[in-house]
């Protein structure tokens, strides 16, 4: 009877529900305890200009050493971390040592940090970014805060007036992962971002289709007549390399040059620059 299959069906999915739910659980508990007791890392990926051919700073990225399931990636956590307001904390932790670290390196290298839009809304933003500064002693002009157009699909005006603040502190402002949002262009418009990321998936159209290079180029153009630089995310292979050079791309990110790494491997890239510099000339 279709009465009895309705409450058959309820609880044969109900035990998969309940497992799911212990296991966020879980892991909300295991995040907790990662901010209390330190349980994460960051990683540095280098950043190339290849107008000025040489390393000009690295993204921190940061890692999760679980205690039983090793090293989780972002992707696995940041979701949670928004929901449950965790990322407030973090997002204050990974500011604070994306700083302290970047004050070790030579001056003309800066950080990029991503700020998660539940982050960017919190009110505090601006006093965190300052505090993160003043405690490393590092220039404000050597940090730089990677958002999302996510940021703007709530009250505009905020989201706005936020990003100022932020800049009148004097750090710049990427919009990061840009073409895959709701509404790309409107958001270009709206504020004099310092530099445009272009997102992967993007890049990696370069090897398959022929749009591709002509989605670059728009892209490109449009940021130059907008006073705001590239960086093309994700660069795997020379082939995409050349085009992104060919179509006027000012900055190049990706496992063509490196992966990122631990920060005790920073200094190391750095004086490794020379042979990366080749690489751009070649
Ligand atoms: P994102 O900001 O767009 O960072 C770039 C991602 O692309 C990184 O993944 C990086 O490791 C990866 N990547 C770099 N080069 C290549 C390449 O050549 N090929 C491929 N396939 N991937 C490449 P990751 O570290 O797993 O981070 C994923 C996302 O997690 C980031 O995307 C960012 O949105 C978020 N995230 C990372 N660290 C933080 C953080 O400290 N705070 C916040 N709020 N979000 C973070
Ligand atoms: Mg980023
Ligand atoms: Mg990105
Ligand atoms: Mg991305």
């Amino acid at each position: 009877r279709a009465k009895h299959e309705g409450k058959s069906t309820y609880h044969f999915f109900e035990p998969a529900l309940d497992e799911e739910a212990r296991q966020r659980r879980q892991m909300e508990i295991d995040l907790r305890a990662a901010v209390k007791e330190g349980g994460f890392e960051l990683n540095f990926q280098p950043l190339y200009s290849l107008a000025q051919k040489r390393l000009t700073g690295f993204e921190a990225l940061i890692r999760w050493n679980h205690p039983t399931r090793g090293r989780v990636n972002p992707v696995e956590f940041i979701a949670l971390a928004e929901e449950t307001g965790l990322i407030i904390p973090i997002g204050e932790w990974v500011l604070r040592e994306a700083c302290h670290q970047a004050s070790t390196w030579p001056d003309d290298v800066s950080v990029a940090v991503n700020v998660s839009p539940k982050q960017f809304a919190a009110n505090g933003i601006t006093g965190t970014v300052l505090s993160a500064l003043s405690a490393s002693g590092l220039a404000p002009d050597r940090l730089e805060l990677e958002i999302t157009e996510s940021i703007f699909i709530s009250d505009v005006d905020k989201t706005l007036a936020t990003l100022h603040s932020l800049r009148n502190l004097g750090v710049r402002i990427a919009l990061d992962d840009f073409g895959t949002g709701y509404s790309s262009l409107s958001y270009l418009r709206s504020f004099p971002f310092d530099k445009v990321k272009i997102d992967k998936s993007f890049v990696e159209d370069l090897g398959t289709t022929s749009n591709g290079h002509a989605v670059i180029r728009a892209i490109t153009t449009l940021a130059a007549a907008l006073g705001m630089e590239t960086l093309a995310e994700g660069v795997e292979d020379v082939a995409q390399f050349e085009v992104l050079e060919r179509e006027g791309c000012e900055n190049i990110q990706g496992y063509l040059f490196s992966r990122p790494v631990a920060a005790d491997a920073v200094a190391e890239l750095l004086r490794d620059g020379a042979g990366y510099q080749r690489q751009l000339c070649a």
